[in-house]
């Protein structure tokens, strides 16, 4: 999604965006219900009226979906799931997760708390227009009464498609979690779920397609065109969603057997902590085209240097300053045992904010992992 997006706000801590893309949806709702639905419900409004109750719903529902995400976003912080950020986008939300779940119950119940929301959200719409229906049957209050059950219409349609069993749709990680507490094995379930979801996308293309080629033959109404071009571009998003899902578990399966060692440059080239910084880029970072250096004295690891630290150092400062000054110190967070699986090492790196870490072993230090290595091998061994 390269479209730019905007912050608006914060909820559970957690930032909101809404991305560029969510503007067409919304103009499509509001102009969709201004021109078509609302007309047809209540007839006899002023124009500007129409628009008005238009954005107004497409607002709702906007707080709709961002409820849903809030759904999944609060049982995912009880798992101490960080929660990045919730984005609105053309397809709805999505609550960017920090990291996997850390068990099937814990992804069964995340996965169901944003349907839940949006079922009870539509529950309470519709039983509360009902009710408003019944005992105050005035005419004033037929707008609120159209906007009320349609909202709540609108909430039980997204609780139930977001239940369709197609990972990486709520309903696919719902799946995901059984197959995963069947087989032990999370990548395999991802693969398997994903596989539901590819299906699920290509049958609700091919749904869209004939609702499309229904109407263009005059079968069916002018409002269920449109809906056949939404499933259309639904069914190609979940398709290409899942199908990323699957490679990418795809990807983890071959790397879950893979150690640091196999993909670790051996031949390390480490620098004096005396040294200049000048001197470092000179004679290090230029010639020998690594990114970062270990910093070692009397076999002892210091620290490590990387490009970043030497561009925070403005450059006219560089014959004045030693490496030991702008040196990130070493810490145990740095170091790594060779026969670390490589996704261990990753996730190391993820956490500490670090693009490489010092291989050792017996106290030496024997080689060195970094982020572009790992991507670098992994290009290889695909071709
Ligand atoms: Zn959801």
């Amino acid at each position: 999604m390269a479209l730019p997006h905007w912050k608006i706000g914060r909820a559970l801590g957690i930032p909101i965006y809404v991305h560029a893309s969510w503007f067409v949806v919304f103009l499509f709702v509001t102009s969709s219900l201004a021109t078509g639905y609302l007309p047809d419900m209540l007839p006899g409004l002023s124009i500007p009226r129409y628009w008005g109750m238009g954005g107004i719903a497409a607002l709702l529902l906007f707080l709709s979906v961002l409820l849903h995400e809030l759904g999944h976003s609060y049982v995912a912080l009880r798992y101490q799931i960080p929660i990045r950020q919730i984005t609105l986008f053309i397809f709805g939300g999505m609550a960017h997760m920090g990291k996997e779940p850390p068990s099937p119950r814990a992804e069964l119940l995340i996965a169901m708390a944003g349907p839940l929301v949006s079922l009870i959200l539509g529950a309470v719409c519709l039983g509360g227009a009902m009710v408003m229906d019944h005992l105050f049957a005035q005419p004033g209050l037929q707008g609120l009464l159209v906007l009320g059950s349609l909202l709540g219409l609108v909430n039980v349609q997204l609780g139930l498609f977001n239940l369709i069993p197609g990972f990486p749709l709520d309903g696919g990680r719902v799946l995901r979690a059984g197959l995963w507490a069947w087989n032990k094995d999370f990548n395999r379930a991802t693969s398997q779920a994903s596989l539901v979801g590819l299906g699920f996308g290509v049958a609700l293309g091919l749904i869209g397609a004939v609702v499309t080629v229904w109407n263009w033959s005059g079968a069916l109404g002018q409002s269920l065109a449109t809906n056949g071009g939404w499933l259309i571009f639904i069914g190609l998003f979940l398709f290409s969603a899942a199908l990323a899902s699957r490679r990418q578990a795809a990807r983890q399966t071959a790397m879950a057997s893979l150690t640091v060692r196999q993909v670790m440059v051996h031949r390390v080239v480490t620098l004096l902590p005396d040294m200049t910084v000048q001197d470092a880029v000179d004679r290090y970072f230029v010639t020998q085209g690594f990114g970062g250096f270990p910093v070692c004295e009397g076999g002892q690891l210091l620290g490590v240097v990387t490009v970043r630290d030497v561009h925070a150092l403005p450059i006219g400062l560089w014959p004045l300053r030693h490496v030991r000054e702008i040196m990130r110190q070493a810490s145990p967070a740095l170091c790594i045992p060779p026969d670390w699986p490589v996704m261990q090492a990753m996730d190391r790196m993820g956490q500490s904010g670090l693009d490489r870490l010092v291989v050792m072993e017996n106290e030496e230090i024997v080689g060195l992992v970094t982020q572009s290595a790992i991507a670098h091998f992994l290009q290889l061994h695909k071709a």
